[in-house]
């Protein structure tokens, strides 16, 4: 069985690492079109005075209750290497009126549910805190599909909750406008919570009880210790070990299929690979161009899928140079505050591994949908000064920095993202043996697009099993669950 996999970065590494590991005989090649492995995995590790900085440039973190990533770490032998963020400065801020005020305590699923920490909160008007207590009223709406992640919390929680408190948190996931971003694609429980408890924050709170702790940590987020590149280079050691082919540097232009049924790939240097099965894990809008020959409806809905560009930039301190001690995870910025960047975080604080003593590590990241940002580093550098020095106060030349841009990097599930899923899934019906991953469809996070992987690789082994035309594609998309 030959399988191509286009798209280096975790949903393709994924995909192949779980096709290696659960299709016999299979004959695995991974095709990347730019010259290192991870895609939006980047992690620098800057030596400095006989230690290191670890900067990452694109995710910093996975989140824990999702298990694919912990699973796939577990399984590479990474388990006893992640770190869980700091439980000593677990503050995290939001900017309010150009001054940082405390998240209330007690948010479960990022839904308030600590009503004296919530009346103590600066936050919210004493008018937004009543509108607030509402919730636990007001009856669920009755309306029957989807609406905006903005409509929903508003209508539940008001307005001013939603732009001081809610939006930042949700909204910032996907550098996103929560007022285009679809709830039924981002936070589906959200909606069960209001139908099955009639309030958020009750439901909230049930949701917890109910959780259960990560596996091996109690910290909702875990990295590796030298960054989240380490989980890359694991999957790439095992891949190679195992005599998948990788190819760095090749660029796929398109995906045919011949009457025989082989899938044709051709790259941009005109050579063309034959396969019996191909996974697509490139960005929705690079896996668009590729099938345009083969099926222009899917790559019209592919193409459909609208990504937001960011950029984050990380600039190291002398602790001593800092004119307020960096006593938590960061802040995050409303869309509200009007300013260019997003949030903030302090990452020495969150993971003090990653820089050396006497040393702070902070991280600014630029851009939200709908927003234009510089796309230079000087220019990109010199916006996340000014931030810290408006925010933080800090007027110190740093010792250090490091600027990624990050072009159409962060896909927005907007209002009609389900239909387009729909859309998505049936056509590949029409197309046996192949199967899409990656972040465009059901999860941005790095667990989800690690699952996206994985049932990718079953959908393909599916196929490989019936091997007839007649085959019966999973009834969703390579079979993901919207998990968010
Ligand atoms: C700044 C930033 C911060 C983030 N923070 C977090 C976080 O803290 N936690 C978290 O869980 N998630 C975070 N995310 C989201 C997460 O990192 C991404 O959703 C995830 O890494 C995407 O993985 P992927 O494999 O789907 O896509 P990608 O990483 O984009 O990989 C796709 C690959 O396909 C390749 N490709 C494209 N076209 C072709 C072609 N024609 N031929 C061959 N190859 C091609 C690309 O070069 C790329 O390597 C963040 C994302 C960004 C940008």
């Amino acid at each position: 069985m030959k399988l191509i996999i286009i798209g280096g970065g975790i949903a393709g590494l994924s995909a192949a690492y779980y096709a290696s590991k659960n299709i016999p005989d299979a004959h695995i090649t991974v095709i990347e079109s730019s010259d290192r492995w991870g895609g939006k995995i980047i992690t620098n590790r800057v030596a400095f005075n006989d230690d290191l900085f670890i900067i990452e440039g694109g995710p910093d973190t996975f989140l824990a209750a999702k298990p694919w990533g912990v699973t796939l770490c577990k399984e590479l032998g990474l388990g006893e290497r992640l770190h869980g963020t700091n439980p000593y400065q677990k503050n995290t801020y939001v900017l309010h009126r150009n001054r940082l005020r405390p998240l209330p305590d007690g948010l479960a699923m990022m839904i308030p549910t600590n009503i004296p920490a919530i009346l103590k909160s600066r936050l919210v008007s004493w008018f937004g805190k009543a509108r607030m207590g509402l919730d636990f009223l007001l009856p669920p709406h009755t309306l029957n599909g989807d609406e905006s992640l903005g409509t929903f919390v508003s209508r539940r929680l008001g307005r001013e909750a939603y732009e001081n408190l809610i939006e930042p948190l949700m909204s910032g996931i996907y550098a996103g406008d929560g007022d285009a971003l679809s709830l039924a694609s981002t936070f589906p429980y959200l909606r069960d919570l209001e139908l099955k408890y009639g309030s958020l924050a009750r439901g909230a709170l049930e949701m917890r009880k109910k959780m259960p702790a990560a596996p091996g940590s109690r910290s909702a987020f875990l990295t590796p210790t030298t960054g989240l590149a380490e989980i890359v280079e694991s999957l790439v050691g095992y891949l190679e070990s195992h005599g998948t082919v990788l190819r760095l540097n090749a660029s796929v232009q398109t995906l045919t299929r011949s009457n025989d049924k082989t899938w044709h790939v051709t790259l941009e240097n005109g050579e063309t690979l034959t396969a019996d099965s191909v996974i697509l894990a490139t960005p929705a809008f690079a896996a668009a161009k590729i099938v345009s020959a083969l099926d222009p409806q899917l790559a019209a809905d592919l193409q459909a899928v609208p990504y937001a560009s960011t950029a984050t930039v990380s600039l190291a301190y002398r602790q001593s140079d800092l004119p307020r001690p960096l006593d938590g995870y960061g802040y995050v910025i409303p869309r509200r505050e009007g300013r260019k960047a997003l949030a903030c975080t302090w990452t020495s604080t969150k993971f003090p591994h990653r820089a050396p003593d006497g040393y702070a590590l902070i991280r600014v990241f630029v851009g939200r949908a709908g927003q234009d940002i510089p796309w230079n580093e000087s220019d990109l550098l010199a916006l996340a000064r000014e931030e810290l020095q408006l925010t933080l106060g800090i007027t110190a030349e740093p010792v250090m920095s490091r600027a990624f841009m990050w072009d159409k990097a962060m896909p927005q599930y907007n209002l009609g993202h389900p239909e387009l899923l729909r859309r998505i899934d049936a056509a590949l019906e029409n197309h046996p043996g192949l199967a899409l991953a990656g972040n465009g469809y059901r999860g941005i996070g790095i667990p989800d697009c690690i699952h996206s992987g994985e049932l990718a690789a079953e959908r393909v082994l599916r196929f490989t099993r019936s091997n007839v035309e007649t085959f019966q594609p999973a009834n969703q998309i390579s079979g993901v669950k919207h998990e968010n």
